[in-house]
């Protein structure tokens, strides 16, 4: 009997992102046993020793195949597997590595601890990371975010402190540009570091991931109108987010006198205290600075605000060249002169030129580092935004960026990723595809059910379109984009293309080993001439090649139609009547014969015969003859005027003097899409 184990109820899919997370892996598997769980390691004590593996573990095979494999019978496999809570195991249900280890350990097999296959590609550089060591850490610089309703004047607060001319530019008056600068304070000389506004994905993407990059929210409430949507959109976020909030009321140069100025003051405080933000005026702890970034009133002691509340924070970084550099992608982009350039926030170590960095699929060597007005400096600190350039391919906005020793410690780790984000792909097209198929028999045999309940046939209309599986690989990515466009939508109610896959470049093995998991032909275009690896796989996958994209297009026209339901057309090739019946006793038993004239054409032996009745021509039967005899000869064929006499196939014996023979061909009808 197979172990059980509780995780196993949840279901293939719950199960796999279970499986993804080595913590289940540590959950220990449990037998059912006579009402109680029993503990598989008191279980293995028990059993006898495991039996070695002798073949290597795929990183995905069908139900089909792993019983092959494991030289079981399928519906062993198939029982054993409903048991273990797969309960929509088939024989095509395709199972992933994590699964195949599972099902080899029940079956108590040898498997090697180091096949595990998390393929959970975000956590390849947790290993690259360095534990933290006190005695680098220093004070460093706050980390300001503005926020607010449109129109409030963030921007030109922002403005204000860099000192340029960032709202003239915009289109709209709406923040467009996101970025990030450093500010010393006037009075004080500290310095902040100004990230604008978070709407950008970059944030949202850093802020899915738990990271918060920002250590204080300047909230900017214009004078004028108070809480706004957004206003309240914001002081969410700072709930949420648990950073420290400081609120700037913006255009108090437009309120002439100093009574106007409190009364305003107070009504933004009141406003505030509804949505539950406690101002210092009243006896809270958060910060409030009446400003004018037009004038620049105040501005001096918004910023002094800033660094007492930073100060508050205590806010730490690990600085020195011996600090391994981590830092965030704010924004990426290619310039002419320099190439990929990021803009990334360090945030410890002291990133130097030469440096190593990589970042989710990419990685860089230093060539040259720019400040926020694009001048060249020699090294950047932590809490510090530059832009780097020397990026292989550019990172993504709101990716983590950390520093390793080599080059080819960055390609290696870098290689090991992006097979990571190929298997995940890879992962997630094998659980759609056992998805699909899922739904597409719960619904046959939904419809086989309504169809049996209506007393009807069992029609194949009814389960939907057939998809017949592709996976496209181009020279470049507007090929790519433009036979996707071309191939993608081509299909009937009958049939449909479906691409499982596309990409870039040479098939590559994943590239071959999902085609064979999912059934799918490799179509190549412009590739030159494919290595006979690729043609001759041992996936035994159907790898076709085109330099003209109509081809390409009438392949998969033409595969599409092949996949579609055959029609037949009836030529009728003779006509027989059926004159007179003779009963026959062979070995004891009855046979009854038609004795027949042929009317017309020639009945051959393998003739497609329809018996028909009546004045409607009734067909009281549809099939193959089953045997044609003249006296005691049984002839190939029989022409027109003779007689012979003729039984017919499933021991069909219902025909009457008087019925019609037809003898007919069945001509396939060619198909369209
Ligand atoms: P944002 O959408 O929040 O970035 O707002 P902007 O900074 O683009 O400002 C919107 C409009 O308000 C612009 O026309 C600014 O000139 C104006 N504005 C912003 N701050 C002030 C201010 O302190 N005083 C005055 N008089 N106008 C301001």
């Amino acid at each position: 009997m197979l172990n059980f184990c509780p995780t196993a109820v949840m279901g293939p899919r719950l199960l796999a992102s279970s499986l993804r997370s080595s913590i289940w892996f540590k959950c220990p598997v449990r037998a059912y046993s006579k009402g109680k769980f029993v503990s598989s390691k008191n279980k293995k004590n028990k059993m006898q020793t495991l039996k070695p593996l002798n073949f290597v573990i795929p990183n995905y095979t069908s139900v089909n195949n792993l019983a092959n494999m494991l030289n079981i019978k399928l519906d062993k496999l198939v029982k054993d597997l409903k048991d273990l809570g797969f309960t929509n195991a088939r024989t095509d249900f395709i199972l992933s590595k994590d699964y195949i280890q599972l099902i080899l350990q029940e079956y108590n097999y040898d498997v090697p601890s180091s096949s595990g296959s998390s393929t959970n590609s975000g956590n390849v550089y947790n290993a690259l990371k360095v534990s933290l060591n006190p005695r680098n850490l220093a004070e460093r610089p706050p980390v300001v975010t503005i926020m607010g309703h449109v129109d409030h004047g963030k921007t030109t607060i922002l403005d204000y402190l860099r000192n340029s001319s960032l709202v003239d530019k915009e289109s709209g008056g709406i923040t467009q540009h996101i970025g990030a600068f450093q500010v010393v304070t006037p009075v004080s000389k500290r310095k902040i570091t100004f990230l604008d506004t978070p709407g950008h994905a970059a944030f949202l993407k850093m802020r899915q991931r738990g990271a918060n990059i920002t250590d204080i929210i300047v909230l900017v409430i214009s004078v004028e109108d108070s809480i706004m949507p957004q206003t309240i959109e914001a002081i969410k976020h700072v709930k949420k987010s648990g950073n420290e909030l400081i609120v700037a009321i913006t255009k108090i140069d437009k309120l002439s006198s100093q009574k106007k100025k409190d009364e305003a003051i107070t009504r933004v405080t009141n406003d505030l205290l509804s949505h539950e933000i406690e101002v210092e005026s009243i006896g809270g702890s958060v910060q409030v600075v009446s400003v004018s970034g037009k004038t620049g009133e105040n501005m001096d002691l918004l910023e002094e605000c800033i660094i007492a509340l930073s100060d508050s924070m205590d806010l730490k970084a690990e600085y020195g060249r011996s600090t391994m550099i981590e830092g965030w992608i704010l924004e990426s982009e290619v310039q002419k002169a320099l190439g990929n350039v990021a803009t990334v926030l360090i945030r410890k170590g002291e990133l130097q030129k030469g440096n190593i960095l990589i970042c989710g699929n990419t990685y860089c060597k230093v060539r040259a580092i720019l400040d926020e007005h694009r001048n060249p400096i020699q090294n950047a600190c932590p809490a510090q935004a530059v832009k780097v350039s020397g990026w292989k391919e550019l990172p993504s906005a709101g990716d983590e960026v950390i520093q390793v020793s080599t080059e080819a410690t960055a390609k290696k780790f870098v290689t090991k990723r992006l097979n990571l984000v190929k298997l995940e792909k890879e992962a997630t097209t094998v659980e759609k595809l056992n998805n699909e198929r899922t739904q597409t028999k719960e619904l046959a045999e939904k419809n086989n059910y309504d169809d049996k309940e209506r007393g009807e046939v069992d029609s194949p209309e009814c389960k939907g379109p057939t998809k017949v599986n592709f996976i496209l690989k181009a020279d470049v990515s507007g090929s790519v984009e433009a036979i996707r466009e071309s191939i993608g939508h081509l299909g009937n109610e009958e049939v449909v293309c479906n691409i499982v896959d596309s990409s870039v470049g040479m098939p590559t093995e994943s590239d071959l080993r999902l085609a064979r998991v999912s059934n799918s032909i490799i179509l190549c275009f412009s590739l030159g001439n494919l290595p006979n690896d690729v043609l001759n796989n041992k996936e035994k996958v159907e790898v076709r090649q085109f330099d003209v994209i109509y081809k390409l297009i009438e392949s998969v026209t033409e595969t599409l139609i092949e996949n579609m339901m055959p029609i037949y057309d009836c030529k009728q090739i003779a006509t027989a009547e059926v004159r007179e019946i003779f009963n026959f006793c062979l070995k004891q038993k009855s046979i009854r014969i038609a004795g027949c004239k042929v009317t017309n054409g020639k009945i051959s032996r393998n003739s497609l015969v329809k018996v028909l009745r009546g004045a409607e021509d009734e067909v009281i039967f549809d099939g193959k003859l089953a045997t044609l005899r003249q006296g005691k000869e049984s002839p190939a064929e029989v022409t027109k005027g003779k007689e012979c006499g003729i039984t017919f196939e499933n021991n069909f014996e219902g025909y009457e003097p008087g019925d019609k023979i037809i003898a007919y061909e069945k001509i396939k009808v060619q198909r369209y899409l």
